[in-house]
């Protein structure tokens, strides 16, 4: 490889569809080799497939890799926009008779294709009629050679050009096939390193040969390990998985995910978990990539999330869960709540169905929750109004305060059958934070309101 100055990677993904985890991680992947090496990491659309292409795969790209930190150097390159260049290398192997028009028709080949299996040969097709006439495919003959080429992940791999046959590299001779746009756009771009999915290695021989045939320099290849779901099977919605976007609106933070992202391949060599991507900048490098496949396994997504979600400001996690919330109440009001569920919750939207309690007027649950263990109705009825008599006389409304002023009485009558009740009346939840945090969230006002809602509807009805 002729001695590139610049570090230059791009991530090149198709607007086929949503933008996924796999597609993300490699475009996490490329950006911190670019950002570690002071190189650039360029954003390029793969959309010559006008039937399967859309804006709103675009759209949905661009906004999440935003959304993830991951930026861009310069413009975005569209491949649709790219026509011209393409058009010049097509009539460049055309001219040079390296390309040639196959015209056998769809069926012709299904024939072949099938005639070859039953014999069990690999499947090829190797033209007979080349340029019979300006119709089917723009092809290319793969030379029957041994190709190798050093994967700086991989290692050293060898292909045998002579099973590749005569690849369709065009549709005509404006629209090239992925192969060859590809290689044309890396070698136009100055690529130097080609980091992408280990699914693309059966298509770098193939390349290879492209830069050969046009005389490029070839980039250095890297190629990521799959991501597998937990039970070893190709990574699919069965394993948990949902689009970038979805994660976000479930309530899954970007650092979150660029975490768990960068170990989908990638290991410090050493114990250390939590990395921003700040400091990923710093530490990434492909020789610390592993060869074998990588996991997919949520409960360490949520692990992260859990992690990022207790570190976070406490004013910056309230705006993060307003969207999950009871919006017209008072900010101040929010972030106490919020900070009550900060430590347990995992997904910013589980906020909602956890603290709903606390922007509601009237609760709704079983009278029977309000029973702790074996005691009767009476006892629960007779604690609920002891607590009502001191919480009436009480003015510090504080969780400390709280615990003192009622730790003689917890003490006469038990700790379980004073808070259970006293916390369901607040509550209305079998899970909840304590008694005295809530109390301190609400206030005295509609604390003594629960209560006394508890003693005479819930009591009443059982
Ligand atoms: N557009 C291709 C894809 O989405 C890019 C493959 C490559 O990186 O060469 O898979």
């Amino acid at each position: 490889m002729a001695e590139k100055q610049q570090i230059r990677v791009r991530f090149a993904p198709s607007p086929t569809g949503l933008f996924h985890i796999g597609t993300a991680r490699t475009a996490l992947f490329n950006y911190l080799f670019a950002k570690k090496n002071k190189g650039e990491f360029i954003l390029r659309i793969e959309d010559t497939d006008l039937e399967r292409s859309e804006k709103k795969y675009e759209k949905d790209i661009i906004e999440n890799l935003e959304w993830l930190g991951l930026k861009w150097d310069g413009e975005i390159y569209y491949q649709s926009k790219r026509t011209e260049i393409y058009e010049k290398y097509i009539k460049k192997l055309l001219d040079s008779g390296q390309a040639f028009w196959c015209d056998h028709t769809k069926e012709e080949l299904e024939k072949e294709k099938k005639e070859q299996v039953a014999l069990k040969q690999a499947p090829k097709h190797i033209c007979n009629r080349r340029n019979k006439a300006k119709q089917g495919i723009i092809r290319f003959h793969c030379l029957d050679e041994k190709i190798t080429f050093n994967d700086l992940i991989k290692g050293k791999l060898e292909f045998n050009g002579g099973l590749l046959g005569d690849i369709g590299i065009a549709k005509n001779e404006k629209t090239p096939l992925y192969n060859l746009s590809v290689v044309v756009d890396d070698a136009e771009m100055k690529i130097s390193h080609v980091i992408r999915g280990e699914d693309h290695i059966s298509n770098t021989p193939k390349q290879i040969f492209l830069y050969q045939a046009l005389g490029f320099d070839l980039p250095e290849f890297a190629h990521l390990p799959l991501i597998l779901g937990s039970d070893k099977s190709k990574l699919s919605k069965r394993h948990g998985t949902v689009s970038v976007k979805e994660y976000g609106k479930q309530g899954y933070l970007p650092e979150a995910l660029i975490n768990f992202m960068v170990f989908l391949g990638w290991h410090p060599g050493n114990e250390e978990e939590i990395f921003s991507l700040k400091e990923l900048e710093q530490e990434f490098s492909l020789e610390k990539i592993n060869k074998s496949n990588a996991i997919f396994n949520i409960d360490k997504l949520n692990w992260y999330n859990g992690h990022y979600i207790r570190k976070m400001d406490l004013d910056e996690l309230t705006k993060k869960c307003l969207p999950y919330l009871e919006k017209e109440t008072d900010f101040e009001y929010i972030k106490k709540v919020v900070a009550l569920e900060q430590e347990r919750i995992k997904k910013l939207s589980e906020i909602g169905e956890l603290t709903k309690f606390f922007f509601i007027d009237k609760l709704n649950y079983e009278p029977e929750l309000l029973i702790w263990k074996k005691m009767t109705l009476k006892e629960v009825k007779n604690n609920l109004e002891i607590l009502q008599e001191k919480l009436s006389k009480t003015g510090d409304f504080s969780q400390k305060s709280l615990a003192r002023t009622l730790s003689a009485l917890t003490e006469k009558h038990g700790t379980g059958e004073l808070l259970w009740p006293l916390r369901v009346a607040l509550s209305g939840q079998k899970a909840s934070p304590g008694p005295f945090e809530i109390m301190e969230v609400l206030g005295k006002e509609k604390t003594l309101k629960r209560i006394k809602e508890a003693i005479n509807n819930e009591i009443k009805n059982i």
